[in-house]
């Protein structure tokens, strides 16, 4: 099917300054050399640990932070090369979802301010348009008009994602990017807000970029699924031949790890051996040989190439024809 969106050499590096004077004295590659396409109409995910770039990623897409280098191209135009009024323009067709919804909620608007405030900001219908859709989206996330005066804190943590979901839905996007939008909320609460996003997505013709740590979360609404380590984008596939078929040593342990229920967090953590290394000073080679159970001598010197074994994506040496 049509591509929405390809990413090609997607580079992120912070610089890392100290000192009285505030030299530069390094730099984190939170992303770096990221390359993916998103067909319209699919869900994407991208999963792993936290500090392996993948909000940055998303972040980048929309362009609310600069790409150190790479391209960006959205329906044939790139993202990276818009001026500030097509970036404008292009806003309204990418939205993103947050994980928190109660921080990206302005605690003194009403779910109605909060609803119209995208459309006021694009120039999109007259009042009283504004206020029908805003009916609308309320009630296509499961509320109703009679929430619209409310405030966000008169709302439950999954009710506050539905109006998170609903006002990224007001200007009628093509692509949602939604970072870790169920990690904050109850696991029973988790499957109700995935299921709505799926309803939402056939209703709407919507494409998703769906970023998360959770690796059953990204299963249960992924068409294909990307894993990212230290800035890079190490093995790509559909969902379930990921799942069931997966190539890089990674993969396999995070796979295999046993999650370990954090009461302070309500995540999950993912238990690998070994630390992970400071994306400030990855190590040489590939990224993953210091936890790597198979690393051979040409991992601790030399970056994988990606390999595409039948549309299946893997960056790991002992794929080396
Ligand atoms: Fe392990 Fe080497 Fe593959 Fe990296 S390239 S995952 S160190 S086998
Ligand atoms: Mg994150």
């Amino acid at each position: 099917s049509e591509l929405l969106l390809e990413v090609k050499g997607l580079k992120k590096y912070f610089p890392i300054t100290g000192g009285l004077l505030g030299r530069k004295q390094g730099e984190v590659k939170a992303v770096d050399d990221v390359s993916f396409y998103v067909k319209k109409g699919e869900t994407l995910g991208i999963v792993g640990e936290s500090g392996c770039g993948k909000s940055t990623t998303g972040r980048l897409l929309m362009r609310l932070i600069e790409a150190s280098d790479g391209r960006i191209i959205f329906e044939d135009k790139e993202i990276t090369k818009m001026s500030k009024s097509e970036l404008r323009r292009v806003r309204r067709d990418i939205q993103m979802v947050f994980q928190d919804p109660y921080a990206s909620l302005n605690p003194r608007h009403s779910v109605e301010q909060i609803l119209e405030e995208p459309l006021i900001v694009h120039g999109i219908g007259s009042k009283e348009e504004r206020k029908k859709r805003v009916k609308e989206m309320l009630e296509v996330v499961g509320l109703s008009s009679y929430h619209a005066k409310r405030y966000p804190h008169q709302f439950s943590g999954g009710q506050r994602q539905r109006i998170g979901i609903a006002r990224a839905l007001m200007t009628k996007p093509k692509l949602i990017i939604a970072d870790e939008p169920v990690s904050a909320l109850d696991v029973s609460i988790q499957a109700q807000v995935l299921n709505l996003m799926k309803d939402i997505q056939k209703e709407f013709n919507l494409t998703y970029i769906f970023i998360a740590h959770d690796l059953g979360v990204v299963r249960h609404i992924s068409d294909r699924v990307g894993v990212m380590y230290l800035g890079r984008l190490i093995e790509l596939a559909d969902c379930e031949e990921l799942y069931e078929n997966p190539k890089h040593p990674y993969t396999k342990a995070l796979l295999s790890a046993v999650p370990i229920p954090d009461p302070d967090l309500k995540k999950q953590t993912i238990l690998i051996e070994g630390e992970l290394p400071s994306p400030a000073n990855p190590p040489s080679g590939c990224a993953f040989h210091t936890r790597c159970t198979e690393c051979m001598d040409i991992c601790k010197t030399t970056r994988p190439e990606e390999h595409n074994l039948n549309g299946h994506y893997v960056a790991c040496h002992l794929y080396n024809k």
